[in-house]
């Protein structure tokens, strides 16, 4: 049977079956939560990662009797699955590899140390002008970590040939997202969320690859079902899952498309290959992730030129800066998104939010006045 949209959502249900049957054979596993992380030397290692769902309001109260009540959602909802052990991603996962990104994650992975070990990489920021040297430097003590915890060897070409089949799955999902540009779209923003959030739970890269080129071929071969002329969105700022959609729901419930998500959990990476003319494959992916246009880099011009193009490729009328509650970065770099969106006369709204269904009447009338006029 040829791979529909809905086939993604049940990559989740199945990965969890084979994962236990994974580690009863006794499989490693690796779980990760950020964009920095690099996946590429966790396949190295023979490995499988796994992507840890943040995406839930149900732990957060756990969280909350460790962690500040006024602290991203994301981070307490992490910590909330960890300490309730009701993830069962985690729950197989022989160590949590974390990064220091923003200031609430880094120091909840201390505290996350207590539940299982955490292996967390020191990122520096990529204006620095030794970054590609702290990066690589980075990647090599995880190299090292993942050899003695796996007690395996890892060498260069096991890393190029993770290079290659990550570069080909960031590849394989771009395409898909790139069918959005038509007008109409191909996927509504449900759809496209549903395809790019639950891919990062399967166990078997290969498999995403293939099923997301076969997705490609059937969707860009049948005509858009979609309605033509409605307002084209492109949500940008914190990361979305399938749990945490309630913005893309109401603006697509109020009548527009979300053709398109500069998020990290969507389009935010894709464009990033890992450059395989690098004699050293170490440095090659330092060089790629040190790319990532994210918020808590600084500074972040990458994330204004990547919104730029985005609004031109995907025929964008509006923008939707998404910033969860206490996520400082992306609440200041806010200011700086809605200028660009300003100066390219696109109406621009920034909603500051958290994973409840308390605001949602109020979030409703703000994105109304929004599509009213465009
Ligand atoms: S927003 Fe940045 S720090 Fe947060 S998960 Fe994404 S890449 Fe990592
Ligand atoms: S959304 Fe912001 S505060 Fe939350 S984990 Fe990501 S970068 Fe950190």
């Amino acid at each position: 049977m040829a791979t529909s949209i809905e086939s993604f959502s049940s990559i989740r249900e199945i990965a969890i079956m084979q994962l236990k049957a994974f580690k009863e054979a006794g499989g490693k596993v690796v779980g990760r939560y950020c964009a920095y992380t690099p996946t590429e030397l966790i396949l190295a290692a023979g490995a499988v990662p796994v992507g840890l769902c943040g995406t839930s309001e149900k732990p957060i109260p756990a969280a909350e009797e460790v962690l500040p009540r006024n602290l991203c959602p994301l981070v307490k909802s992490s910590y909330g699955f960890a300490a309730t052990d009701t993830c069962p991603f985690f729950h197989f996962s022989d160590f949590i590899l974390g990064e220091t990104t923003c200031d609430g994650k880094k120091k909840m992975f201390e505290i996350m140390q207590d539940i299982k070990p955490v292996h967390v990489m020191q990122l520096p920021y990529a204006g620095l002008k030794h970054a590609l040297e702290m990066w690589s430097e980075e990647l090599r003590r995880l190299r090292r970590y993942l050899e003695e915890q796996f007690e395996v060897k890892i060498n260069d070409d096991d890393i190029w040939q993770a290079i290659d089949l990550v570069n080909r799955e960031s590849a394989a999902l771009k395409a898909v997202c790139d069918l959005n540009q038509a007008d109409p779209p191909l996927m509504s923003g449900k759809e496209l969320l549903s395809v790019s959030w639950s891919r990062s739970f399967s166990t078997d890269v290969e498999e995403v690859i293939r099923m997301l080129e076969e997705l490609s071929a059937s969707l860009a071969a049948s005509p858009s079902s979609k309605q033509t002329g409605l307002p084209r969105i492109l949500l940008t700022g914190c990361p979305v899952g399938t749990g945490t959609e309630k913005v893309v729901v109401l603006a697509e419930d109020l009548g527009a498309n979300v053709v398109a998500m500069e998020l990290c959990s969507g389009y935010k990476t894709l464009s990033l290959q890992t450059d395989t003319s690098y004699d050293d494959p170490i440095t090659a992916l330092a060089d790629k992730y040190l790319q990532i246009p994210c918020s808590c880099m600084s500074p972040n011009q990458g994330r204004l030129e990547l919104i730029q193009q985005m609004i031109k490729d995907f025929q964008v009328d509006a923008v939707i800066d998404l910033t969860w509650q206490a996520c400082h970065t992306y609440n200041i770099e806010a200011y700086k998104v809605g200028q660009l969106v300003r100066n390219l006369e696109l109406p621009y709204l920034q909603l500051e939010t958290d994973y409840s269904q308390a605001d949602v009447e109020s979030l409703k009338v703000r994105i109304e006045a929004l599509l009213e006029i465009i």
